[in-house]
């Protein structure tokens, strides 16, 4: 017996020969991949932030419900009073959670291809099936298909992401009302992109018994804390909260998402300035020569397809140091897609550059 025979023998048949999630290596690139706000700190905000870190204990747990967090959460996203708050290691963490609470043999997932490529890989290895109906060739929710999945496959869970991931548009808000109303299950509404959107479902979340949001701070500028929210009824969270692991959100994450949601003009300011910088992209990338269409977006990343393989025109903007994401290969519907995340000016300006080059050679 090797340890290949008991990895066969034993771990679940949904999970052999899958591979674990991979990040390209950036290491001195412009790195315009994976959403991430490219602002940093103003070196005053810094030095507060690092003044304060001498006051944390790490030789005691964190704060088990993250109360202070929680309350600044809400009022910095702006989120209805009746709404209770679960915090997760990043919102993936919260899939996971759900999944877990959710899941159970033979329960189905329901999603829209192409969307956020967790929601699958998180329900495979939580043990549920994935059902994905394909998005319209614009990337619209295909409310026929949606409805008659719904009815066909009974799913206990649907996963809608708010704006799309990797699309960037929003979907048709009174389609997703439906597909709630249809749903005899929950829905997760995902607005990962809310900071860069010009809708929300927040303030109508609690109308419906069935809906529950998902929220993160990875994408309005702090990624790197790996923090979470979900946003649900009283019972919704109560019941969700037997599956959270205790101290999940460690001593570091709390108090530097605090400190950071106590800045929160820094931040509005660095968004206002992606929203700028997406609308300069968006027109330099629509005009572009070789650029067959630049798709609509309300999160802080642009999808565009090319003319020419995608995936030559990829592997051009690495050579001349600039990483976005080759969408191409992942999904039917991305023939010839590719996705770039709004960067500073400086790199917008390297990325068009290059991208021009790309396509020319
Ligand atoms: C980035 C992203 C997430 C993951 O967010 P984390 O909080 O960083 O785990 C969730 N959903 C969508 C649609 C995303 O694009």
């Amino acid at each position: 017996m090797t340890d290949r025979d008991m990895i066969e023998r034993w771990v679940r048949p949904a999970l052999q020969g899958s591979q674990p999630y991979a990040v390209p290596d950036a290491t001195g690139m412009v790195k315009l991949d994976a959403m991430e706000n490219p602002y940093t700190w103003p070196e005053a905000m810094r030095r507060a932030w690092a003044e304060g870190m001498m006051a944390l204990d790490v030789n005691r747990y964190p704060d088990p419900q993250a109360h202070g967090l929680k309350a600044r959460l809400r009022q910095n996203m702006a989120l209805p009073a009746e709404m209770e708050l679960l915090l997760g290691n990043g919102s993936d963490e919260l899939i996971l959670l759900l999944n877990l609470a959710l899941g159970g043999e033979g329960r189905v997932m329901l999603s829209v291809g192409p969307s956020f490529a967790m929601y699958r890989l998180i329900g495979l290895m939580s043990g549920w099936r994935y059902q994905e109906v394909p998005l319209t060739e614009d990337f619209e929710l295909d409310r026929e298909a949606m409805l008659a999945a719904l009815d066909a496959h009974k799913p206990a869970l649907t996963y809608i992401a708010y704006p799309n991931n990797p699309t960037g548009n929003r979907f048709d808000a009174e389609v997703i009302r439906e597909i709630i109303r249809r749903a005899d299950s929950v829905v997760v509404i995902d607005e990962a992109y809310y900071a860069f959107a010009s809708h929300s479902f927040k303030d109508e979340v609690l109308d419906y018994p069935n809906v529950i949001l998902l929220r993160t701070v990875s994408k309005m500028g702090l990624a790197g804390l790996r923090l979470g929210v979900l946003a649900a009824s009283k019972a919704w969270v109560e019941t969700l909260e037997t599956c959270r692991l205790p101290y999940n959100i460690n001593v570091l994450t709390q108090y530097t998402a605090n400190f950071a949601l106590d800045h929160g003009d820094v931040f509005a300011e660095q968004i206002g300035h992606l929203l700028d910088e997406r609308k300069r992209l968006a027109e330099a990338l629509s005009q572009m020569t070789g650029v067959v269409r630049c798709f609509p977006s309300e999160a802080n990343f642009l999808t565009f397809r090319t003319e020419t393989d995608a995936v030559r025109v990829f592997e051009g903007l690495v050579e001349r140091g600039v990483l976005i994401k080759k969408l191409h290969g992942g999904h039917p519907l991305l023939r010839n897609c590719l996705r770039v995340t709004v960067g500073k000016p400086e790199e917008n300006r390297r990325f068009l550059e290059a991208l021009e080059t790309s396509l020319g050679g």
